[in-house]
């Protein structure tokens, strides 16, 4: 009961805090919420979305699952993209992965963990796919790198083929899915260059993403063989 007796006591801080500081605070997001961004990350502690974008409760509604995975057939991240689009009108879905991501290393190894290895197999099938991109890479710390930048891109795309994003799109409400990358060294956001406002802009997605950490990508190269044989590592 002490360790949670500190987040009581840092929670009345907090709250005091932030009264003093806007005494109507609390009494307005009582009766709404109007976050612009929907924001779908990965559960690692170390990446709190509200706090690294300096965005306040009410202006950040948040999505988070080991890897920042969006699959179609899971209801939980696709509700709350409905709720998200649907209800709230957000004009951004932000997917943000991060450097040094556990699962995605965990996926690259082909560890076992347990049920999680379950999940992570979506990360294990963006690794595949992108066989060849990932074995020119020399370094495990390159791979993994690169293997985070790849999830996040696949993600954005999972995200723009939901229906719940085709619908806005096709009713003409604007909504974009965007990619970021956290780096947990210097606290830093990247963007992946993958910006999706339309089913137009699906094609050329991939040819204007970038890599950061791995030099030796070749953002123009074509899309991925999505037929790749699957091969283990
Ligand atoms: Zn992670």
């Amino acid at each position: 009961m002490d360790d949670l007796e500190q987040l009581f006591s840092n929670n009345k801080a907090w709250a005091e805090r932030m009264t003093r500081e806007d005494p109507e605070f609390f009494s307005r997001l009582t009766h709404q919420q109007s976050p612009q961004y929907l924001w779908v990350g990965c559960a690692d502690s170390r990446v709190p979305a509200n706090e690294i974008v300096g965005l306040l409760p009410g202006e950040l509604f948040v999505h988070r699952n080991v890897a920042n995975i969006v699959v179609h057939t899971d209801l939980n991240s696709i509700s709350v993209i409905q709720f998200a689009v649907d209800v709230l009108k957000v004009r951004h879905v932000i997917v943000c992965g991060h450097y040094g991501c556990g699962g995605v290393l965990a996926a690259l190894r082909d560890d076992r963990l347990g049920l999680v290895d379950n999940w992570l197999r979506h990360v294990q099938d963006v690794r595949d796919k992108h066989r060849d991109e990932i074995r020119a890479l020399h370094s495990i710390d390159d791979r993994h790198d690169r293997l985070c930048e790849l999830n996040v891109i696949e993600q954005v795309l999972n995200v723009s083929q939901t229906t719940v994003v085709r619908d806005a799109w096709a009713r003409g409400q604007s909504v974009t899915v965007n990619g970021l990358i956290y780096g947990l060294e210097d606290g830093l956001l990247q963007d992946l260059g993958i910006h999706i406002s339309g089913v137009d802009d699906i094609p050329d997605a991939w040819k204007n993403s970038r890599a950061f950490r791995s030099g030796e990508h070749d953002a123009t190269s074509s899309w991925p063989d999505s037929t790749a044989v699957v091969d283990p590592y």
